[in-house]
């Protein structure tokens, strides 16, 4: 098929290849094997963390008053709760207040620099480096929580979402071209975006929804962020492609959320779920990769520079 990529909101998804999918996750091991357990657990009972209608804004932290990024918008996101704060046991002391008993945290990672390395390579060339390693802790909602002022501003009434989503579209810097198609898709070679008809789609929100897909794909341009699953587009199915798939569903999934709309809906719900569970399993660095590489898009999308040290 043509070098393009296909939206597969509706119809086209094909399964991945399939991985040890005999293997369960390992209860305890690397953070990113916990992580991605966690989600596991969640594709297990039927929920897509990042399909499901957010309830609340985009997470953030109480104290800090900083939104979480990447994994973690899922993570704590999918939970279902309706405040956006979240905080951990000790801040919830702090502000005269405590985690009800017998409630359940959320993991959120974080990455932990650690401390800088001289390393001398056999030709004598001195290089410093800092290791990045991934770390967890864990966290409550404030619905969770008892004692606790809710802060005045959270109750700020958003703007018309589908005003919102027009926003985010329109104020895309060094937007794609668009053409109109029966399908949806985005085409590197041409740096173009195909989009069926407004008036094509059951909702205003399936079609913002599909255009925030496809605008993720194209974050992936060389004259954008520029990222492997586009640049070297590979066949359809293959690893790489199966993982762009991951980072424009998450791009969107973020974009849904900051816009007020819920993400659009999966046909072939079973099988997706599925694919999803058996490469989830086979690569347990996917999650972290993915939800990393589509916060900068995201965050590209909306003319944010980007911000370091988190995942
Ligand atoms: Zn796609």
């Amino acid at each position: 098929m043509a070098a393009s990529i296909v939206s597969h909101s509706r119809n086209s998804w094909v399964t991945p290849p399939f991985q040890s999918a005999a293997h369960p996750p390992k209860p305890r091991g690397s953070v990113y094997e916990i992580v991605t357990a966690r989600i596991l657990e969640q594709l297990e009972k039927g929920v897509i963390p990042w399909r499901r209608p957010w309830r609340a804004e985009l997470p953030m932290n109480l104290i800090s008053g900083k939104a979480y990024r990447g994994l973690n918008v899922f993570l704590l996101a999918s939970q279902g709760y309706g405040s956006r704060y979240w905080m951990t046991y000790q801040q919830a002391v702090k502000l005269g207040g405590h985690v009800r008993q017998g409630e359940h945290s959320t993991l959120v990672t974080f990455w932990h620099i650690g401390e800088e390395r001289t390393r001398t390579s056999p030709d004598g060339t001195v290089e410093k480096t800092r290791p990045f390693l991934l770390r967890y802790y864990h966290v409550f909602n404030l619905e969770q929580t008892e004692g606790i002022d809710i802060p005045r501003a959270s109750s700020q009434p958003r703007v018309n979402p589908i005003e919102q989503c027009e926003a985010v579209v329109s104020g895309m810097p060094n937007a794609p071209k668009r053409e109109q198609s029966d399908r949806a898709w985005y085409r590197p070679p041409s740096d173009t975006v195909g989009m069926p008809a407004r008036a094509l789609f059951a909702s205003s929100e399936e079609y913002y929804s599909t255009l925030f897909h496809e605008l993720t794909h194209s974050t992936g341009h060389a004259s954008r962020i520029g990222r492997e699953g586009i640049e070297q587009l590979n066949t359809f199915g293959s690893e790489s492609y199966s993982r762009e798939e991951l980072v424009a569903e998450m791009g969107a999934a973020m974009l849904c959320g900051i816009s007020g709309i819920a993400s659009g809906t999966v046909e072939n719900y079973a099988a997706y779920l599925k694919a999803w569970i058996d490469r989830l399993r086979g690569d347990s660095r996917l999650l972290i990769s993915a939800a990393s590489a589509a916060q900068k898009a995201a965050d590209y999308i909306q003319g944010v520079q980007p911000v370091g040290g988190e995942v």
